[in-house]
């Protein structure tokens, strides 16, 4: 692939797999192509399929709101995109096959941002990135080597924290703000 715009054109047209049948629009990528940070999700849901940008759902907007609160500006700050690029229907899980299909884009965007620090945000981005068997709730908060001398750190997906709501301690939403603010310390320290 010449450049980052010729990948981005390709994944727009791409068919390799049955969502290309029912997505609306592809949803390949939002924020700063040369931001140190790199956050990858899940998939598109209705919104992100609608608008072909990742994560402006309520579960986008709640983790647009707590980066906000942590000092992270969502459009300078991050790079943000999917697993796969395109909805599948009734918001299921992504398939093996689906993940493989949309692999190439994947790790061409890995290389294209070449990010110090990649966020893992829930469990289908953590298990394409990492060999783990483990629980999110297990591993969540902790560095992983990744590529390029990055560091991979998985999150719960905003999603779950829109399913619970206590922000007592120990509680997912109070985990995630360690998580976040461990992210922006390690970020000054690189
Ligand atoms: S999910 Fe990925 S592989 Fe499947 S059609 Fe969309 S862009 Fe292509």
């Amino acid at each position: 692939m010449k450049n980052f715009d010729d990948l981005k054109k390709k994944c727009l047209g791409c068919q390799k797999c049955e969502l290309s049948k029912t997505r609306t629009n592809v949803v390949f990528e939002d924020g700063n192509r040369q931001a140190k940070i790199m956050l990858i999700g899940e998939a598109p849901g209705a919104n992100e399929d609608e608008t072909g940008l990742p994560f402006v759902g309520r579960a986008g907007k709640l983790l647009t709101k707590i980066l906000t609160e942590h000092g992270i500006d969502r459009e300078k700050d991050i790079y943000i995109c999917n697993t796969v690029k395109c909805r599948p229907p009734e918001n299921r899980v992504p398939t093996d096959f689906e993940k493989q299909q949309c692999r190439e884009y994947l790790d061409s965007q890995i290389e294209y941002v070449n990010p110090r620090i990649i966020i893992l945000c829930g469990m289908t981005a953590v298990k394409s990135m990492l060999d783990t068997k483990l629980s999110i709730s297990k591993i969540r908060g902790k560095f992983f080597d990744g590529p390029n001398f990055s560091k991979m750190i998985p999150i719960f997906h905003p999603s779950y924290l829109l399913r619970n709501h206590s922000t007592e301690e120990g509680s997912p939403r109070f985990l995630t703000n360690q998580d976040i603010e461990k992210i922006k310390n390690e970020l000054v320290s690189l």
